[in-house]
């Protein structure tokens, strides 16, 4: 048998049971190609992607412009390791700084270490200049939060499935409840927090997108407090949301490329998924020196974080959202989306609502928590050529690529309507 032979879906789908650790339940789709907005089974049927790997894939499979630059990156340098200096890193910090508008930048690879990162920043930040008593630092979190897969991080999750069986746990962390500021102020008076660790909409636990002032507000609470705000836009980052960053969505500048104002952008961003394109991991934590600062030789690495054939595509994969209008796409093609589905709540006893900003949308599904109804209109989406997955029981999340034109996304409309009213119609 030869490694490369060419595999039906059900041989693929056996092959991952048979010899992969079982930590996640796909659908059962077996991809082979990507281009846009497009993926193909190995069968050769053709979907929409409304995933997006996460929003990791903001630009589009494939996008020609980030593949060239990690081929041509590739016949060059591909890893030195931080040891040496190599000839990219300065480059792409230079325009990962001036393009999110922070000063500096520490190269991570995927969203936990960069999140992992961020609150290793936070602590030392907060015993060398806020002046909190040793070992005695803490992170303010939110309920329902989706920051990754690490010890630490999920020591500040309340999803029984992440957490079960894992600990002990890092102690340190305070949960709140999201979108809840007076929350927020009370447990700003314990003197020892660092940092205020946020998702500015939780995709994750559902999409779930907090008032418009929430941010703002949180942000000048924390000012008042000295604690850093941390933005952990590894999903709603990078145009998602119609913005550059959804942590500045509320922002009454018009520019949708601009990073925020300093009312609202965040004391240290963490980026990840999108920024490379889907194409490589890729991630980041932006600061400012006075914060960045703290970090010297030696407080904290990674092997391939800052490698060059990293920062090839991330300049490719952040120059693509400017030149293609990434964000003004998802800000105008949202608003058709929720509009279309707001029709489709109307009309379906079964989608009883659809929230979400630029394109990262989700509807309910009216139905318990634990019934299977999400999934199974996932399947029934999937045999009509669109890919979406539940999350958390009852909800769908819809993220197509930020390229998709708005005929393409009239299509996909039509298949999701027609594929729910089509579901409903045989439940009866
Ligand atoms: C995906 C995600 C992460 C974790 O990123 P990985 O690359 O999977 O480690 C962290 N935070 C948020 C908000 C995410 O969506």
């Amino acid at each position: 048998m030869s490694v490369l032979e060419k595999l039906s879906s059900k041989e693929a789908i056996a092959l991952e049971e048979r010899f992969g650790a079982q930590n996640y339940h796909p659908l059962p789709v077996v991809l082979s190609r990507g281009e846009g907005v497009y993926v193909w089974d190995v069968e050769g049927k053709k979907y929409f992607d409304f995933l997006s790997a996460y929003s990791a894939v903001n630009q589009g499979h494939c996008h020609p412009d980030i593949i060239q630059a990690l081929k041509n990156q590739a016949e060059k340098l591909t890893l030195t390791s931080r040891a040496f200096y190599n000839d990219m890193l300065g480059v792409y910090e230079r325009y990962v700084t001036s393009f999110f508008g922070f000063e500096k930048v520490l190269p991570m690879n995927t969203g936990a270490e960069a999140v992992e990162t961020a609150i290793k920043l936070a602590r030392k930040w907060g015993y060398e200049k806020k002046g909190i008593p040793d070992n005695k630092a803490k992170i303010i979190v939110c309920q329902n939060n989706f920051h990754g897969r690490t010890i630490s991080i999920i020591s500040a999750s309340n999803d029984p499935v992440a957490t079960e069986n894992f600990g002990p746990f890092t102690p340190g962390i305070t949960s709140i409840r999201y979108n809840d500021i007076d929350a927020l102020r009370e447990a700003l008076e314990d003197p020892n927090v660092a940092a205020f660790l946020v998702e500015p909409i939780q995709g994750e636990a559902g999409v779930y997108v907090p008032d418009d002032s929430y941010l703002t507000e949180a942000h000048s609470l924390c000012k008042a407090k000295n604690v850093l705000l941390i933005a952990d836009e590894v999903q709603t980052g990078i145009a998602r949301t119609g913005r550059l960053l959804a942590s500045c969505g509320n922002c009454s500048c018009a520019d949708k490329n601009c990073s925020g104002t300093p009312e609202v952008k965040p004391d240290i961003l963490i980026l990840g998924k999108a920024i490379s394109g889907g194409v490589f991991p890729v991630s980041a934590v932006l600061a400012n020196t006075e914060i960045m600062e703290v970090i010297r030789p030696g407080n904290h690495g990674s092997t391939f974080g800052g490698n060059p054939l990293a920062c090839a595509v991330a300049i490719a994969a952040l120059k693509v959202v400017k030149d293609e209008g990434l964000a003004e796409n998802a800000d105008r093609l949202g608003e058709i989306f929720r509009e279309e589905m707001n029709a489709l709540v109307k009309e379906s006893s079964l989608v009883s609502l659809v929230r979400g900003k630029g394109l990262l949308n989700a509807i309910v599904i009216d139905d318990s928590e634990d019934s299977s109804t999400a999934w199974d209109i996932c399947m029934a989406l999937k045999n009509n050529g669109l890919l979406a997955k539940p999350t958390h029981g009852n909800i769908i999340r819809f993220a197509p690529p930020l390229v998709m034109t708005e005929e393409q996304l009239m299509e996909c409309i039509r298949i999701i309507r027609t594929t729910i009213l089509d579901f409903e119609a045989g439940m009866e």
